[in-house]
């Protein structure tokens, strides 16, 4: 069997349609969805994220409110900033990009996010409402798995997910969602980690493996069920000199081998990735649409 591919980039472009949509309709009503992008330093790969987010704004009709501050930026004036931001009207989400410089406490900055404008949805007071099922905001790549899946009209009510790594962006997020007794959820999560013995044991068994390591490979063909969904959320820089810049990405999935074994597969790049950014804009929306009524 060869998988066939899910395609996040399809997925992702009829989602953004949605949310442009959606926007149209706010801005008749007199809002204007407002996203704060907050940078600090010039680290090429966040600069890169944050282009790319100010773009996808600009192509939803979302006001994107860019700040730009130097490495040395002391915490206090970064913190002064993000309170701004919570008393302006016109910022519906603010979103910092991670990670911080060292001077600076992530989570200090995090918690001075109001939760009612985290669209990261990293915000304890977001994480606890996603662990309860409650109303929140949902981080974006976790919840763009789950849309990825319901969009592609993979069944997840009564499936065994396996989820490989464990970390508070993608992993335990992603597992806490699944397992929720609610639509496009309801599985059977096992989450695999550094300090889980044979994890082919627990992979093999999986309906639906999603994998959220950081390493090429983590994920082998003998490892995979026949007929398996397997999502691969990695991004990693493995060195290729056929390429003029030098690399190119790849998943935490053996792709050609996995790809034999499994029905459904996203590619890297192109799965996973374009739904990360679709979901900021989803929850910028809905932060608007919320403050309108
Ligand atoms: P992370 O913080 O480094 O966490 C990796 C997790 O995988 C950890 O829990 C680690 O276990 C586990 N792990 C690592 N190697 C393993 C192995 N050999 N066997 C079992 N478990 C293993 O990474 P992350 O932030 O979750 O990101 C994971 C990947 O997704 C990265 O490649 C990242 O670039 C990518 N990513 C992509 C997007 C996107 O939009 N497409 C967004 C976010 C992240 P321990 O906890 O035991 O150390």
């Amino acid at each position: 069997m060869s998988a066939q591919i899910l395609d996040g980039k399809q997925v992702a472009a009829a989602m953004r349609e949605e949310i442009r949509q959606e926007v149209a309709r706010l801005k008749e009503r007199g809002v204007t969805p407002g996203l704060a992008v907050i940078l600090v330093g010039d680290d090429p790969a966040s600069q890169s994220y944050v282009r790319s987010k100010e773009k996808a704004c600009a192509e939803a009709g979302i006001y994107s409110d860019d700040n730009r501050l130097p490495a040395d930026t002391p915490e206090q004036a970064l913190l002064e900033l993000v309170r701004g931001k919570n008393e302006d009207s016109r910022i519906h989400g603010i979103l910092v990009q991670l990670p911080l410089p060292k001077h600076m406490d992530e989570s200090k900055v995090l918690l001075a996010v109001d939760p009612v404008k985290d669209v990261d949805g990293f915000h304890p007071v977001n994480v606890g409402r996603m662990v309860l099922g409650e109303k929140g905001f949902l981080p974006c790549t976790p919840h763009g798995v789950v849309q990825l899946l319901a969009r592609s009209g993979v069944q997840t009510a009564g499936a065994h997910v396996v989820v490989v790594g464990r970390s508070n962006i993608v992993g335990k997020p992603v597992a806490n969602m699944l397992l929720q007794k609610k639509e496009n959820a309801n599985a059977t999560v096992t989450v695999c980690h550094t300090g889980t013995r044979d994890m082919a044991f627990f992979t093999r068994q999986a309906d639906i493996l999603i994998v959220a390591a950081g390493r090429p490979a983590t994920v082998t063909g003998d490892m995979v069920k026949e007929g398996a969904v397997v999502i691969d959320v990695g991004v990693n820089r493995v060195e290729d000199a056929t390429r003029t810049s030098g690399y190119r990405l790849v998943g935490d999935v053996d792709f050609d081998a996995v790809r034999e074994k499994a029905s459904l597969i996203t590619p890297v790049p192109g799965g996973v990735g374009p739904m990360t950014i679709t979901m900021l804009l989803w929850n910028t929306v809905e932060s608007a649409k919320r403050t309108a009524g």
